[in-house]
C-alpha cells in the first residue's frame, strides 16, 4: 500500500461511538476501548453521525439479547445509508454467544470478546480491507487490560483494575464462566497506574475487581490486598481510595484494620449479602452465612464508626420460600445498609441456578421485592436523617441532580459516598467538578442528602489539583487553550454557568 504523500489530500479521522452496557467492569473496558481507538486516530462522533459504533454488552441482566439485537436492528436504516460505517460487538455477551451474533445479525463487522478488547482496531481495520466480517473471541486473558490505552471518563476520579475474573462459583453468577478465573495484577502495575492518574490530577481512585480481598491469590500473599489499600494510603495528592467489590468470605480483618488506619481510604463499604437465608445462601453457592455477614458490619463499625455500608441483593432465588424472604428481611433490618442494589431474580441462562426447577414465580418476587424496597428505604430515609446537622466535605461531580434546573444545586460525593446536592450562597464561589466544599447538610432523603447554606459562613470552597484538570479538559474540548498554571487561577468567565451539564 502506498503512503500518502505532502500532496495528498488527508482523509477525515473516522468518528466513534461507544455503547456500554452493564456493570462498573464494562464502564471501566469501555475507557479502555475509547483509548484504544483514539490511539489508533478515531475521534469521537460527538452526537454527529459515527462511522463506527461499538456495543459493550453485558450478558448478566434479562433480556440482555433481546436489547442487543434491537439496538443492532436500528443500525440497519445507518449501514445502508453510509458504506463505511462499521459496527462491532465486544463485551460478555459476544464472549457468551459468539458467532451466534454474526447468525443473527450479518451487517455487523467485528464480533470480539472480553479477553481480547487489545484486537479491536486490528479487527477493524481486518474487516474493512478484507470486506468480511471478523471473529475473534479468545478463552483467556492474553493482556492484562490496564495495559491497554486508556481514556478517562473523568478528570478527578478514575478506575484501576486489580484483578479480573472470579474463582467463586455462585450458581447465579455468569461471571466466571465469561471473565474466566482471577488474574491478579502485579501490586506495583496497580501503584503506577494510581501515581500516573494522580498526576494526570485525578484525586479519586475505585479498586476494580470482582472479588478485590481475594486479590493476591494468583501471587501466593493473602495480605496482598491490605497491603495495597496502605500502600495507596502514601501516595501524595490521592485524596479519596474506594473499592469494589468485597466478598464476605474472604473480608477479613486486616483489610478492615487498613481501612481504618490510612486516612486516605474512604469509610464506606460496599459488602453484598444477595439473601439473608443460609438455606438459599448455600444454594447460591456463597460460603458465608449470615451470622459471619452481620459479624463483618459489626467489626467494620467497631473500628469505622462512621462507615457507610451499601449492600446487593437477589429477591426470589429459586427456591426461596416466605421463610428464607424474611430471612432477608431480618438481616437488611439489623444491618442498617446506607443503601442497597435490590434485584429480582431472573433466569440468566448458562448459569446453574438457571437450571433449578423451583422458579419462584414472577408476582411472588415482584411482591416480596416491594416488601424489600420500602423497608430499606425507610432504613436508608433513618440513616440519613442521622447526618442532618453533620458538616461533609463533599468531591464536586459533573453529574447533577435531576431537578438541578429548578434547584440551582450542584451535587457532590461525601466521604462515605452519599450524594448531597447542595446550593451556593450568593457572592460565593462556585465550585468546578474536582473541586471540594464543605458544608452541613440541612435535609435528608432516602436516596439523597441536601446542604442549603444560610450563607457564605457555612458553605467552603478548596480548589484542587481534580479542578484544574477539569478545567484543562473542557478547554481542549472546546479547542481552546487551557490558562497557563491554571493551578489557582480562575477561569474566566463569560457569564455562563461554570459547571457544564454532561
Ligand atoms: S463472587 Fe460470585 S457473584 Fe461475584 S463475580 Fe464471583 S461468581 Fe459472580
Amino acid at each position: 500500500m502506498s503512503s500518502p504523500t505532502a500532496l495528498s489530500p488527508q482523509p477525515a479521522p473516522r468518528s466513534y461511538e461507544v455503547r456500554t452496557f452493564g456493570c462498573q467492569m464494562n464502564v471501566h473496558d469501555s475507557e479502555r476501548i475509547t483509548g484504544l481507538l483514539e490511539a489508533a486516530g478515531y475521534v469521537p462522533a460527538a452526537g454527529a453521525e459515527p462511522d463506527l459504533v461499538v456495543f459493550n454488552t453485558c450478558a448478566v441482566r434479562e433480556n440482555a439479547d433481546n436489547k442487543l439485537y434491537g439496538n443492532l436492528g436500528q443500525l440497519v436504516p445507518a449501514k445502508k445509508r453510509n458504506k463505511d460505517l462499521q459496527i462491532a460487538v465486544g463485551g460478555c455477551l459476544a464472549q457468551k454467544d459468539q458467532d451466534t451474533i454474526l447468525q443473527k445479525a450479518p451487517w455487523v463487522d467485528v464480533v470480539f470478546g472480553t479477553h481480547n478488547i487489545g484486537s479491536l482496531p486490528t479487527l477493524l481495520e481486518r474487516a474493512r480491507h478484507n470486506d468480511e466480517a471478523q471473529i475473534e473471541i479468545l478463552e483467556s486473558l492474553e493482556v492484562f487490560p490496564s495495559t491497554l490505552p486508556t481514556k478517562r471518563d473523568s478528570a478527578y476520579s478514575g478506575w484501576v483494575s486489580i484483578s479480573v475474573g472470579c474463582n467463586n462459583t455462585c450458581t447465579f453468577c455468569i461471571v466466571p464462566s465469561l471473565r474466566g478465573k482471577e488474574k491478579d495484577r502485579r501490586p506495583g502495575d496497580v501503584l503506577a497506574e494510581v501515581r500516573a492518574l494522580v498526576e494526570q490530577g485525578a484525586v479519586e481512585v475505585t479498586l476494580l475487581g470482582q472479588n478485590v480481598n481475594s486479590y493476591g491469590v494468583e501471587f501466593g500473599d493473602r495480605g496482598a490486598f491490605a497491603k495495597l489499600l496502605r500502600a495507596c494510603g502514601g501516595i501524595e495528592g490521592l485524596e479519596r481510595v474506594r473499592f469494589t467489590s468485597p466478598h464476605p468470605a474472604a473480608f477479613t480483618d486486616d483489610v478492615i484494620d487498613a481501612m481504618a488506619e490510612t486516612p486516605n481510604v474512604m469509610p464506606q463499604l460496599h459488602m453484598p449479602l444477595q439473601s439473608g437465608s443460609d438455606r438459599v445462601l448455600k444454594e447460591m453457592r456463597r460460603s458465608y452465612r449470615s451470622t459471619k455477614f452481620l459479624g463483618i458490619l459489626d467489626k467494620v463499625r467497631a473500628r469505622i464508626p462512621d462507615a457507610a455500608i451499601t449492600t446487593d441483593i437477589i429477591v426470589g432465588f429459586p427456591g426461596e420460600t416466605e421463610e428464607d424472604f424474611q430471612a432477608t428481611l431480618d438481616v437488611v433490618a439489623a444491618s442498617r445498609f446506607a443503601s442497597a442494589y435490590t434485584f429480582q431474580y431472573s433466569v440468566r441462562p448458562g448459569t446453574p441456578a438457571g437450571e433449578m426447577a423451583d422458579q419462584v414465580p414472577k408476582a411472588v418476587v415482584q411482591e416480596r421485592f416491594e416488601r424489600l424496597v420500602a423497608l430499606q428505604d425507610r432504613i436508608a430515609a433513618e440513616e440519613n436523617r442521622a447526618v442532618v446537622g453533620r458538616q461533609v466535605e463533599l468531591l464536586v461531580t459533573a453529574e447533577q441532580g435531576r431537578k438541578s434546573g429548578q434547584t440551582h444545586r450542584l451535587s457532590g460525593r461525601a466521604r462515605d459516598q452519599r450524594l448531597v446536592h447542595f446550593a451556593v450562597p450568593e457572592g460565593a464561589e462556585t465550585p468546578r467538578p474536582g473541586d471540594f466544599v464543605t458544608v452541613t447538610v440541612t435535609g435528608a432523603a432516602a436516596y439523597h442528602l441536601v446542604a442549603d447554606p444560610r450563607g457564605p459562613q457555612d458553605y467552603a470552597v478548596r480548589r484542587s489539583r481534580a479542578g484544574d484538570a477539569w478545567d484543562r479538559q473542557e478547554a481542549a474540548s472546546c479547542g481552546v487553550p487551557a490558562a497557563p498554571g491554571a493551578a489557582g487561577s480562575r477561569p474566566v468567565d463569560l457569564g455562563m454557568p461554570s459547571l457544564p451539564v454532561r
